[in-house]
């Protein structure tokens, strides 16, 4: 069974998931109620797509699983390769040709406690049908961004290059002030007030032809990120990482998020200010577009 109705709910879906080694029907895959990741937020995630057939950045995004499991100290109890193997047998399994790849780590039940050096890492991957992270109108006109009071949590309080589920609580609120105030993401500062990025995507300003944007040390270094910092390099675009205050939103002509969900994605308003999306927003999407393809 495909996994569509795209609208059901996601624990009410059909299809399968490969679970700790096996692959289970999707209502048959379980986490124990007591597992510390669910507790305590030792869980870590990431997000792949699939464009026909194939995976971008397969190995990135489970070298990145993995480290993230290394700098919360938790044991790793699949090889790069299985996990490769798992994340491509789940999409055979569903019949996904394009979609979204979803592998889960957590800390087990072993151990109720802040402590959990004996808890075992349980991993899962799913897969669904998801087209785009925004409607195709909103990518053409751009997303309108909210700054959120909570800010990105300090780079001497977690490991923040670790995907880790329990950082994404800020997020969350975030995402949710924004929306309810009628905009489609938040725009997240770090602890200085300098701009960090939106709740689940890394932010791009073009100012005068040239890219700018965040140096990653309080959120994460996008895999996206850097793709697009390679090909806006080979287009002929300088990029330039630094710190960028919100006052610099005043001379700056076009703004994007980058992200695995949200690809390259224009922003048409962040607070009070506007951007029109152009030149080298749509080359760059069109550059990204073709190379996932590729
Ligand atoms: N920041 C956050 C908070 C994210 O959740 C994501 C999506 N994983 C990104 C940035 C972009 O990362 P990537 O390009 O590796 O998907």
């Amino acid at each position: 069974m495909p996994l569509h109705p795209q609208d059901a709910p996601f624990d009410a879906r059909d299809g399968w998931i490969w679970i700790d080694g096996e692959m289970l029907e999707w209502q048959q895959a379980k986490i124990h109620p007591l597992a510390h990741g669910l507790h305590y937020g030792s869980a870590l995630f990431e997000g792949m797509r699939c464009y026909n057939s194939k995976i971008f950045k397969l190995d990135e995004h489970h070298q990145r699983l993995l480290d993230g499991m290394d700098l919360l100290g938790m044991e790793k109890p699949y090889t790069l390769e299985e996990l490769n193997k798992a994340a491509i047998d789940v999409l055979a399994k569903n019949n996904i040709t394009e979609g979204y790849v979803r592998p889960f780590a957590w800390r087990g039940s072993e151990m109720m406690a802040i402590a959990a050096q004996q808890t075992t890492t349980h991993v899962m991957i799913a897969a669904w049908f998801w087209p785009s992270y925004f409607s195709p109108e909103l990518k053409t006109k751009g997303i309108r961004l909210k700054t959120t009071p909570w800010c990105k949590l300090h780079p001497e309080s977690v490991p923040t290059q670790a995907k880790c589920s329990g950082f994404y609580v800020a997020n969350t609120l975030s995402k949710h002030a924004a929306e309810a105030e009628g905009y489609h993401d938040c725009l997240m500062l770090d602890w200085q007030g300098n701009i960090a990025e939106s709740s689940g995507a890394n932010i791009f300003l073009v100012q005068n032809g040239e890219l700018h944007t965040p140096i990653p040390v309080c959120f994460l270094d996008g895999i996206t990120r850097r793709t697009i910092m390679d090909l806006a390099k080979q287009h002929g675009y300088k990029v330039t990482e630094r710190t960028i205050h919100p006052d610099e939103f005043n001379q700056t002509q076009e703004v994007f998020l980058t992200g695995t969900a949200a690809e390259v994605t224009p922003v048409g308003q962040i607070d009070s200010h506007t951007f029109t999306p152009g030149e080298v927003t749509h080359r760059l999407m069109e550059a990204y577009s073709t190379l996932v393809r590729s």
